[in-house]
């Protein structure tokens, strides 16, 4: 099969589709790549490292949308790339077209066979390809707390590890799942006094083995997730109900109980977000102060890492990938969590929560 990967155009979008290791791996099955030129100076990854892997290289987007059976992206496509994918090809890529009807109608009126990086299932009902995002995402709220937390940047000027002699930051985690789990994990490696609070007492059991200790749980009713706001230095946000807009657990009434410059780092804002006070910022302009509370709510925040992130978005797509390059529509027929990852074929919407969601037959 011919495999393109076009250059990202989304705005600030700099992860891609195929690292140079994973167009090795194609390349050693038989399969011929196309990378559009400049498609991994995001992560540093030149023409030069793509060609070394064995791709070959196009001067411009057209021409792999053109040559390749196969496009593997990162984001939604654009609506100029909508135009360019035609009948017979396969995308495999994020879409998120629930909330995006003119996308959908876009890849339908295409013909373009259309495999969304969210909606592929694993045996143990978790969403693989949103996986590592989430642990991305998880780590980096750390990251992000740390920041905002000093006086410069407008916090309360502690550090979330202490001193000897000197108390941690206190770190309250909303949503034990990945995102909650990785963000535990960094926040106690740094020394933080950190407390998860989960709805799923199973959960709070896994996490509880899981930290043996070194990390609080407690189960999220209104009273302790109060106690523990009111209490914590910064908070992450990292609840999701599947399928719902995220429940606003931390209300506009809390903040001026909480201490001045402490930091609300609102993960599940690409969800609407947890926070009552919450809205989307950028990576541009990430934080906004609310009743002296500081406030951080960046929809996408692997983006600011995209080295990472496409590393780790690549070792999770790659077996499908390869699945389907090597025995095209018949991988999705075989396996069924890949075909749970079908979204458009032959014109319509062919994944039921999407359709439902569109309001069009499925
Ligand atoms: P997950 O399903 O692994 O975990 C969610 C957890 O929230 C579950 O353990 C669930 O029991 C818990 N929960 C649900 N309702 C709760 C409540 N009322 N109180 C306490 N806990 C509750 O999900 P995840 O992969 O960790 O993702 C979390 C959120 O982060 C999602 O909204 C996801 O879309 C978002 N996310 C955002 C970014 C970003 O860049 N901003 C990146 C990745 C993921």
């Amino acid at each position: 099969m011919l495999v393109g990967v076009p250059k990202e155009i989304k705005n600030n979008e700099f992860r891609v589709g195929l690292t140079p290791a994973a167009v090795r791996e194609y390349v050693a099955r038989g399969h011929r790549v196309l990378v559009e030129t400049g498609a991994g100076d995001g992560i540093g990854a030149g023409d030069e490292a793509y060609v070394a892997a064995g791709a070959a290289i196009a001067s411009q987007a057209a021409e792999v949308f053109a040559l390749a059976d196969m496009v593997v992206k990162v984001k939604e496509p654009q609506p100029s790339e909508w135009a360019q994918l035609h009948e017979g090809q396969i995308l495999f890529t994020y879409l998120h077209l629930a909330p995006d009807p003119d996308q959908a109608r876009g890849l339908m009126a295409s013909g373009v066979t259309a495999v969304a990086y969210e909606t592929v299932t694993d045996a143990q009902g978790g969403l693989p390809l949103l996986a590592p995002m989430s642990e991305v995402a998880g780590r980096l709220s750390i990251q992000a707390a740390a920041t905002a937390l000093q006086k410069p940047n407008g916090g309360r000027g502690i550090l979330l590890g202490g001193v000897p002699g000197v108390a941690p930051a206190r770190v309250a985690v909303i949503g034990g799942g990945v995102v909650g789990l990785h963000a535990a994990r960094m926040a106690a490696g740094l020394g933080a006094e950190v407390t998860i609070l989960d709805r799923s007492i199973p959960r709070l059991r896994e996490l509880d083995e899981i930290f043996a200790g070194r990390v609080r749980t407690r189960y999220s009713t209104i009273d302790a997730l109060e106690e523990e706001v009111i209490a914590a230095d910064a908070v992450i946000g990292a609840v999701l109900i599947p399928g719902a807009t995220a429940p606003k657990l931390v209300t506009r009434a809390m903040l001026p109980k909480m201490k001045r410059g402490a930091v609300l780092v609102d993960v599940a804002i690409d969800q609407g977000g947890c926070f009552e006070t919450s809205h989307a910022t950028t990576h541009a302009d990430p934080t906004y102060v609310e009743d002296g509370v500081i406030h951080y709510c960046v929809a996408n925040m692997p983006g600011a890492v995209p080295l990472t992130s496409s590393h780790a978005l690549n070792h999770a797509t790659l077996p499908f990938g390869l699945a389907l390059a090597g025995e095209g529509l018949a991988a999705l027929a075989r396996d069924p969590h890949l075909r749970a990852g079908l979204n458009i074929h032959r014109g319509r919407v062919a994944h039921r929560a999407v359709a439902e969601a569109l309001g069009v037959s499925f």
